[in-house]
């Protein structure tokens, strides 16, 4: 089975008063297809970075990255916006609904760029929504629902379109525990979910995440090492 990651060498950095800072020096590492992988690392380590790098958001200044068959470093503008609208689907640690949108809306609107027809859409919606248990609210809008229920129905507009890749970025930094819980094991789920493997990557700092991961990542030192 190909990897779903393939990193070489993947350098990444920020300018700060005219000075390159290194995040990513020639990072290598690998990821397979279908697997749970937690990414963990100290504040400011580049969990961001990366993770922004992996979903396209971002490109690396140098190496090669391969992410679900697409060589992301040798894509354009066009081909990265492709990717992202075909491939990954996010899940960030603010919930990032749109507000003036019910849930079924901001669930649909994130299918909107597959051109699927209006009743396919929202057939998908619901279906999405009904796996993370908040079909029966659909009609609210999101200030009218916890913060757990907020990212509940993050994760249903992430893997609504069926994307090979799930990235989540600290998914539970802002929930209690128990909602924490309930939103980790939604996303530990969405592995086994859609119409193939799914690669599921996320950035925690919980130690009860990385050990029901299938695999951990550690940032350190610019590098990403396995474990
Ligand atoms: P993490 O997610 O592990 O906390 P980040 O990827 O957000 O780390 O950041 C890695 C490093 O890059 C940090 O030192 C941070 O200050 C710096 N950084 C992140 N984003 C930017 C940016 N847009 N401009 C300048 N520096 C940045
Ligand atoms: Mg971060």
């Amino acid at each position: 089975m190909p990897h779903a990651v393939l990193a070489e060498s993947v350098s990444a950095s920020y300018r700060e008063g005219g000075r390159a800072v290194p995040v990513l020096d020639a990072a290598s590492f690998t990821i397979e297809q279908g697997v749970f992988t937690a990414l963990t690392g100290p504040s400011g380590s580049g969990k961001t970075t990366l993770l922004s790098l992996l979903g396209a958001l971002d490109v690396a200044e140098g190496g090669r990255l391969v992410v679900a068959g697409a060589e992301l470093t040798a894509l354009g503008a066009a081909g990265r916006a492709r990717f992202r609208r075909t491939q990954v689907g996010f899940v960030f640690q603010g919930f990032n609904l749109l507000p003036t949108l019910t849930v079924r809306e901001n669930v649909e609107v994130g299918l909107e760029p597959l051109g699927l027809g209006r009743t396919a859409a929202r057939g998908r919606a619901e279906a999405a929504l009904d796996r993370v248990a908040m079909l029966t609210k659909a009609q609210r809008f999101p200030h009218e629902l916890s913060g757990g229920e907020q990212q509940r129905v993050a994760v249903a507009r992430a893997c609504a379109k069926n994307p090979p890749l799930l990235l989540a970025d600290e998914p539970t930094g802002n929930l209690d525990e128990e909602a924490g819980a309930r939103v980790m094991d939604l996303i530990g789920a969405a592995r086994d979910e859609g119409q193939g493997p799914r690669t599921v990557i996320v950035v925690t700092h919980d130690a009860s995440v990385a050990a029901r991961a299938d695999a951990v990542l550690t940032l350190h030192d610019h590098k990403v090492y396995a474990g």
